[in-house]
């Protein structure tokens, strides 16, 4: 549907920023501009702004750093919350910890450390938000955000509650606590007592990850998900396309399963590299793969 903009003031409730290049929220780089983009200072202005979309038929997206998306070339004609900044400080109870979903995953990673508390080390080093982290049950070095997350407070068709985490309400790489089936606004992780190996193993798994993923160059982290039985990296260099490149989209050569943006590249770049590398892999080796970033 059509928005007529000039018939449509904000509410004073909350501020936003007009014209906003999705290439600057997002750590692909790509992506051309949100109409709209708010930064809410509190979860009601969250609340407030899902509110007044939803009574104007206004698009919405909820982002946290937008390490996990592709923006599209054409923008985004609607107003994009960006949920990335915390709104408190995280709480400690015993071996509990409850942070806001725009808190730093990494930040609370090693926050946990410095309180005596394991079960998030291996996480540390994921870019992107709690909320973000929640939303696609982020995981790394064997571990998930499924085996820690305990109770999650969510916004839900105009309701704001906190849910117990059932079996089955996050798989790989995906939840039933993600935009725009919930918004996550806090979370509470279950953690245990540090035996002495959190620190040693968080910084192991930086190191290895320093070792191994192309951070020099923007991304979105690993495009596709992992198929059963195999890496999706170990298939996409056995098909020889590392370092294949459409326009400024490539494969990167330090990883295969990344594609990163080696400068300028457009969504319509990294969408035919995408589809150019699921082609060749599904031709040379019958796996179908799929992919794990979300599209604005
Ligand atoms: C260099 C690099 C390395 C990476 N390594 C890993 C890794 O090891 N493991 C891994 O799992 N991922 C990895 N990623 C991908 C990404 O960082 C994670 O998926 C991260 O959890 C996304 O968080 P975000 O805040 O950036 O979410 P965004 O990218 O902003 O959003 C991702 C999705 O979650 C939704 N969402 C975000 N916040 C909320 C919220 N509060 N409530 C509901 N929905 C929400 C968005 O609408 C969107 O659909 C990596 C990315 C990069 C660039």
């Amino acid at each position: 549907m059509m928005i007529h903009w000039d018939n449509i003031e904000l509410p004073g409730s909350f501020s936003a920023e007009q014209d906003v290049p999705l290439s600057e929220l997002t750590s692909f780089r790509v992506g051309g501009k949100a109409r709209f983009v708010v930064r809410p200072d509190s979860y009601e202005t969250i609340c407030d702004v899902v509110s007044f979309a939803s009574a104007n038929g206004i698009r919405c997206m909820l982002l946290g750093k937008g390490t996990n998306v592709l923006a599209s070339d054409r923008g985004f004609d609607g107003i994009i919350i960006r949920f990335d900044t915390p709104l408190h400080e995280p709480v400690f109870r015993d071996t509990s910890v409850i942070a806001c979903c725009g808190t730093s995953m990494t930040v609370l990673a090693r926050e946990t450390i410095r309180h005596g508390l394991m079960g998030m080390e291996r996480l540390c080093g994921i870019p992107g938000t709690v909320g973000g982290a929640c939303a696609m049950n982020a995981g790394a070095y064997g571990a998930e955000i499924r085996q820690i997350l305990k109770r999650i407070r969510i916004l839900h068709d105009g309701t704001d509650e906190w849910v117990d985490v059932k079996d089955g309400d996050l798989g790989y790489r995906k939840s039933v606590f993600s935009y725009p089936d919930a918004i996550a606004l806090e979370a509470e992780f279950c953690l245990l007592p540090d035996d002495g190996t959190a620190y040693e193993t968080m910084h192991d798994c930086m190191e290895r990850r320093r070792q191994k993923q192309p951070l020099e160059l923007p991304s979105a982290g690993s495009t596709f998900k992992r198929p059963e039985g195999y890496f999706a990296g170990a298939l996409i260099e056995q098909c020889g396309l590392k370092g294949y490149s459409i326009g400024g989209a490539q494969v990167s050569e330090k990883h295969a399963g990344f594609i990163v943006n080696i400068g300028g590249a457009t969504e319509a770049d990294v969408s035919a590299l995408v589809k150019y590398v699921q082609d060749v892999v599904r031709e040379r080796t019958g796996v179908e793969l799929e992919p794990e970033i979300k599209r604005i």
